[in-house]
């Protein structure tokens, strides 16, 4: 495939996704005020560097094999199959955070590869990427028995692997999927109905990570269930105000 050739059915593909999911609904009149991002992490005034693009992928690789892999920190240890650490581009300006590893996920130790994987690639496709341009990774790490929703105490023993993930990626964007991700991100009671479709930033709960913007929109398990005008219509305003602050066109 010539390069030109890889663009038209990049922006093929883009056109088709949007058509299959979000054909015919309204865009946004003007969408969110866009929030001003602060690209340089510091804590206490102190800046911290960020990592050559190469160094991020082997800190990643390292977390994984040496710390993720072997973890026993909390019981889902115990019944799971496969860790499933995350995977995309590991110096990727967006990363989508989900809560939890289902049953197709522990099997095969990738990150949304089940019916709600499919949509949410259809998701990325429709805004114009790919699952290889972004990151994709859960709160915690490892599948809950019967898909039940992690416990406190599992989400504490992981919150220190998702930090590291997002202080190494350095993202400009993170979308968080749903009612638990969005809470545990965003260090909050408030609800998703509430909170999606508005620009969000990262709590103080870790200083590295303050300031970086977040926008909180449904799961695609959600988007499943009520597979309707409105739900997608509202996903596809959230996602067109990550791609307007990303810089991101729709295809001509
Ligand atoms: N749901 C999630 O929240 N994460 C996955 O990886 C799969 C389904």
């Amino acid at each position: 495939m010539n390069p030109k050739q890889k663009v038209l059915s990049k922006a093929a593909r883009q056109l088709l996704a949007i058509e299959e999911l979000f054909d015919g609904l309204a865009l946004p009149v003007g969408g969110p005020a866009l929030p001003e991002f602060n690209q340089a992490r510091a804590v206490e005034g102190e800046i911290i560097p960020e990592l050559p693009a190469i160094e991020k992928t082997q800190a990643l690789a390292s977390m994984d094999a040496d710390e993720i892999k072997p973890c026993t920190k909390c019981v889902l240890s115990r019944t799971r199959t496969n860790t499933v650490f995350g995977e995309g581009n590991t110096d990727a300006d967006l990363v989508f955070v989900g809560e939890a590893p289902g049953h197709d996920e522990d099997m095969s130790g990738s990150p949304f590869v089940g019916r709600a994987g499919k949509l949410l690639t259809k998701m990325i496709t429709a805004m114009g990427l790919s699952r290889d341009d972004i990151f994709i990774c859960n709160v915690i790490k490892c599948r809950p028995p019967n898909n039940r929703t992690p416990a406190v105490e599992e989400v504490s023993a992981c919150w220190g692997y998702l930090v590291r993930q997002l202080q190494i990626i350095r993202p400009r964007v993170i979308v968080t999927l749903g009612n638990p991700s969005t809470k545990t991100l965003l260090n909050t009671t408030e609800g998703i109905t509430r909170l999606r479709g508005t620009w969000q930033e990262m709590p103080n709960t870790d200083p590295s990570l303050a300031g970086i913007a977040v926008m909180p929109t449904f799961h695609p398990s959600y988007v499943l269930r009520r597979y309707n005008a409105e739900t997608r219509g509202l996903v596809w305003s959230d996602l067109q105000s990550v791609m307007k602050l990303l810089g991101l066109k729709m295809p001509k």
